[in-house]
């Protein structure tokens, strides 16, 4: 399938686990892809690389402008790039909140007013936010986390409305718990990483974690062409956890 053929994907936090499939899959789709990432090192052809931090706007700037001119414009943008917390409103200070607020929101914001004049120009515009079931799901020992991707699926409904007559659409994902690198850092650090390991699969309906690659071809899904009147919604890509209100047997 090449339905991505002749348009120009930017992907933040690409170099790895949901971003790097993403990256991936849209090139395999016909698209020219560049990659935003703190750690491009492992990008290879035919992604294109960039190095920037989403929470430097200068970097950005700098990275959107270059990836802009290299592909020739922008259709797509896929906001990705997020780093995790953990514990209650108790475990984690001022600093902590305004640095992972400032990567997971502002980050997307810093991205998006960068990529904006180069999507207006674009017949095919399309972002897609990588939120979480946290946003809705009321996860414990989450409230950073969560908080950051609350703002994440408000800021994509508040992004639609704003620029749906201009032709761009705007939709997220909700993953649940999925197969990364960033999940493996998360079980190593465990006491048990097996058991830990057990109590994430068994969360989810079907038993398992979810794969990069399953929310992968859901941001695809959603950045595409054949997507046209999607605008303003979140796709759970979360093993049923969201939809089937399912208790752990
Ligand atoms: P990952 O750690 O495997 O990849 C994240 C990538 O983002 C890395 O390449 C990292 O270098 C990059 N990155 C981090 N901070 C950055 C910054 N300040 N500027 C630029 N790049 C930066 O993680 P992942 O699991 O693929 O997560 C990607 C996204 O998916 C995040 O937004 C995360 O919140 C979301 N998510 C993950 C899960 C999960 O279970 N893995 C579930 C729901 C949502």
């Amino acid at each position: 399938m090449n339905d991505f053929d002749g348009l120009r994907a930017l992907v933040t936090g690409g170099a790895s686990g949901i971003g790097r499939a993403t990256a991936e899959l849209l090139a395999s789709r016909g698209a020219r892809v560049a990659v935003l990432d703190l750690d491009p090192g492992s990008v290879d052809e035919p992604l294109l690389a960039y190095e920037a931090d989403v929470s430097d706007d200068a970097s950005v700037r700098r990275a959107v402008a270059a990836a802009a001119a290299e592909l020739g414009g922008l259709d797509v943008l896929v906001n990705n790039a997020g780093v995790g917390a953990q514990g209650t409103v108790e475990d984690n200070d001022d600093d902590t909140w305004h640095r992972v607020l400032d990567v997971n929101v502002v980050g997307m914001v810093r991205v998006t007013r960068a990529a904006l004049p180069h999507l207006r120009e674009s017949s095919h515009a399309a972002i897609v936010n990588t939120c979480s079931i946290a946003a809705t799901a009321g996860l414990p020992q989450r409230a950073l986390y969560s908080a950051s991707k609350g703002a994440v699926l408000a800021l994509t409904l508040a992004m639609a409305a704003d620029h749906v007559r201009e032709g761009i659409r705007v939709n997220c994902v909700n993953p649940g718990t999925v197969d990364t690198p960033w999940v493996g850092r998360l079980l190593e650090a465990a006491p048990d990483p097996a058991a830990e390991r057990a109590a994430l699969e068994a969360r989810q309906p079907t038993g398992r974690l979810v794969t990069a690659q399953e929310v992968a071809s859901a941001i695809v899904h959603l950045a595409g062409p054949l997507s046209g009147a999607t605008t303003g919604t979140a796709l759970a890509v979360d093993g049923g956890m969201q939809g089937l209100r399912l208790r752990p047997a």
